[in-house]
């Protein structure tokens, strides 16, 4: 917890140090542009290859095929969705949380990526269609699709709160996965990463820079469209916090269940390849 008061005095060059401006550490416009039309007219004639039904308080996982398209939508009520994502076939190389704040900011939508962890850096995801994108930021600073929240999980909420939760978006996706893999929980939880949060609507307080969630404005028939630019594996957990307005780690909030749709298309989009390796050569400057 911080000093409410600070113990140290502000030194000759504060001031002029407050009052630098800052710069954007990650300019994205070196990064491969998004061909949006052509993702959308791969859509022409696609076909709806699986629909999976995630219950309440608990997840599923799902494929989707380099070249396809999975929606992600809110259905019967509004609900927050904890994703994952994995290369298929290697679940070391998955969803980069932090680099993915850092190259496209605090809330994804149409046009960023998610990318995959180091020593891999490549896109995994592309957004192509947001139908909340009109949210924006509010007068909190808060936004949709979050990258700055991990997951809820049991371990935090025992340090917070005592007890045994089991149905975390942590624990919910440990299951997911471990049904997958064919293993215990224990040993598929290793695999469980920070998530992108989907329809979830987070800021930071100006106050006190501390993360929060208000109710989120997601409503049936809501959706967040992705393009697959590898073979992924994903999962999703309809999180006990519901629409995230009160509490979660408990089952005392109403949720919904979501629905993940994963379409074929008929071509790829015009000029698009699978991502490949990050041209990095890995010496370290040895
Ligand atoms: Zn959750």
């Amino acid at each position: 917890m911080k000093l409410t008061e600070p113990e140290h005095v502000r030194p000759e060059h504060g001031l002029a140090a407050q009052a630098v401006q800052p710069v954007i550490c990650y300019p994205a416009d070196g990064l491969q542009p998004v061909d949006l039309a052509a993702y959308r007219a791969a859509r022409a004639g696609w076909k709806l290859q699986e629909r999976v039904l995630v219950p309440p308080r608990e997840a599923r996982s799902f494929a989707v095929s380099a070249g396809c398209f999975f929606r992600i939508c809110s259905i019967e009520g509004p609900q927050v969705g904890d994703l994952n994502l994995w290369a298929a076939g290697d679940l070391e190389e998955h969803f980069f949380s932090g680099k993915t704040r850092a190259l496209h900011g605090t809330h994804l939508s149409t046009g960023d990526r998610m990318w995959s962890n180091l020593p891999n850096l490549r896109m995994m995801a592309t957004i192509t269609e947001d139908t909340l994108d009109w949210y924006g930021f509010d007068a909190f600073g808060a936004s949709v699709h979050d990258v700055i929240g991990t997951r809820c999980d049991p371990y935090t909420h025992n340090l917070l709160s005592g007890g045994q939760y089991h149905q975390c978006c942590h624990s919910n996706l440990a299951r997911a996965l471990a049904d997958h893999m064919g293993v215990p929980a224990q040993v598929a939880e290793a695999h469980v990463h920070d998530v992108l949060n989907v329809f979830m609507c987070t800021g930071f307080s100006r106050d006190t820079g501390q993360y929060f969630m208000k109710a989120s404005p997601v409503r049936p028939g809501d959706y967040l469209e992705l393009f697959a630019e590898i073979d992924l594996l994903g999962a999703i957990s309809a999180c006990p916090g519901g629409d995230c307005s009160t509490v979660h780690s408990s089952d005392q909030a109403a949720c919904h269940p979501l629905l993940v749709e994963v379409y074929q298309p008929l071509a790829p989009p015009e000029g698009w390849v699978p991502a490949g390796a990050n041209g990095y050569d890995r010496s370290h400057g040895r």
